[in-house]
């Protein structure tokens, strides 16, 4: 029984590993850098020094100190991707975009004010045309419907007709 323990109660650290010595249930690296994933230890070791890193972890309140590790981290790739502006530049992108994205988004508002304007103002027009414009509209197409039915029109009528409405 107390074997099994004993190895899961002092896991080798990916720092420990790298060193080459024995790690500690104390040792400030094994939490968060874990053997089995070398290379996030290796990377923020080559941007940041293993020492930076173990003071970095050590200032930060252990309930941050994951979130920690997984920053440097990241911000240690960002650092080997790009030697000039590291996670700066993915920043400044993301700035862009968000203005970009504010610019479009005023656009599309503008338009689109514009827009229930002139509905309404098309609305307005109907309300005020409105029953003659209609009226005229409905009796159109009543004429044309008892013209047909009871006037029983000429072939020339039935053709001019079926042309209207595409049939030959
Ligand atoms: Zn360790």
């Amino acid at each position: 029984m107390a074997s099994p323990a004993r190895t899961i109660a002092t896991p080798h650290c990916a720092a420990c590993k790298y060193f080459k010595k024995k790690c500690s249930p104390q040792c400030i690296f094994q939490p968060y850098f874990p053997s089995n994933q070398p290379k996030k230890f290796e990377v923020v070791r080559k941007v940041f020094s293993a020492s930076s890193v173990s003071k970095i972890l050590k200032d930060v309140a252990v309930d941050e100190r994951a979130e920690a590790a997984n920053s440097l981290y990241f911000e240690a790739l960002c650092r080997l991707d790009d030697q000039v502006y590291g996670c700066t530049g993915i920043i400044s992108q993301l700035q862009w975009l968000i203005q970009y994205t504010e610019a479009e988004f005023a656009t599309i508002k503008a338009e689109t004010e514009m827009i229930k304007a002139l509905v309404i103002s098309s609305q307005t027009h109907e309300a005020l045309l409105g029953p003659q414009f209609q009226q005229t509209e409905t009796s159109n197409y009543t004429e044309s419907s008892v013209e047909q039915n009871e006037y029983n029109p000429s072939d020339q009528d039935e053709t001019a007709l079926g042309s209207d409405f595409g049939i030959q």
